[in-house]
């Protein structure tokens, strides 16, 4: 079986793309980035510590972020960044957690400096029925000003997944939930734009367009998949 290449992403700043593990290092020497960092220095931003998390759906690995979030901020804001990022379908209830499922339960008023200098590793879960769970790492942590006004500032993101059609083998655009919930395990439910047009299964709906998100293929999720701000 052939090796599935490395997931790629995109540096926010200069738009260079290097693979999934050597962003942390890219971003240690990014100049755009750098020079948007002396610019928030000179800025009127009250200086804290401000931590680098690197989050990943915990299973589609090729799902990933790189953020930047204030220690003054609340998890409440990380909710609600991963929800209009990745997540949000229906509005279900969703909890960060030490220790995954069953583990111990950390509040949403909490702020990042009081969580992230005991506890590097969360899962955050999000819909009880159908889950997605996100890992969240603490990557490291500056003293500084924040480069935007925004409790969380987007710094990566993984390069969307490339997805190939089913009956011929192009780049897909669509995912047939017919054949994701009732084909076999191994059934290859993307589809081109062609293909998705002419695509027999009607059970759950038309194909749906395909998203950089985890949760595309899950509950009733149909993106946008776009940062909040
Ligand atoms: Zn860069
Ligand atoms: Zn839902
Ligand atoms: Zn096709
Ligand atoms: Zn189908």
């Amino acid at each position: 079986m052939a090796r599935k290449p490395q997931s790629r992403g995109t540096c926010q700043y200069c738009g260079e793309e290097t693979a999934k593990a050597g962003m942390s290092r890219h971003l240690e020497k990014c100049e755009k980035h750098a020079q948007i960092v002396q610019v928030a220095e000179a800025g009127n931003q009250p200086e804290e510590t401000l931590w680098h998390i690197r989050v990943q759906d915990a299973y589609a690995k090729d799902f990933w972020l790189d953020l930047e979030m204030r220690g003054s901020a609340t998890l409440e804001k990380l909710d609600a960044y991963l929800r209009a990022i990745w997540l949000e379908c229906c509005g279900h209830l969703s909890q960060f957690t030490v220790g995954g499922w069953g583990g111990h339960e950390i509040g949403k008023a909490r702020k990042a400096d009081e969580i992230f200098r005991k506890a590097p590793d969360l899962l955050h879960l999000y819909d009880f029925g159908t889950t997605s769970e996100t890992a969240i790492h603490v990557v490291g942590s500056r003293k500084g000003k924040a480069t935007t006004k925004h409790p969380i500032a987007l710094m990566s993101r993984n390069n969307m997944p490339e997805r190939v059609c089913q009956t011929c083998g192009k780049p897909a655009s669509y995912i047939c939930m017919e054949c994701l919930i009732e084909g076999d395990m191994d059934r290859n439910p993307y589809l081109c734009e062609e293909h998705a047009e002419d695509h027999p299964h009607t059970n759950y709906g038309d194909p749906t367009p395909l998203v950089n998100s985890p949760r595309v293929g899950m509950c009733g999720y149909e993106g946008p998949a776009e940062p909040p701000y």
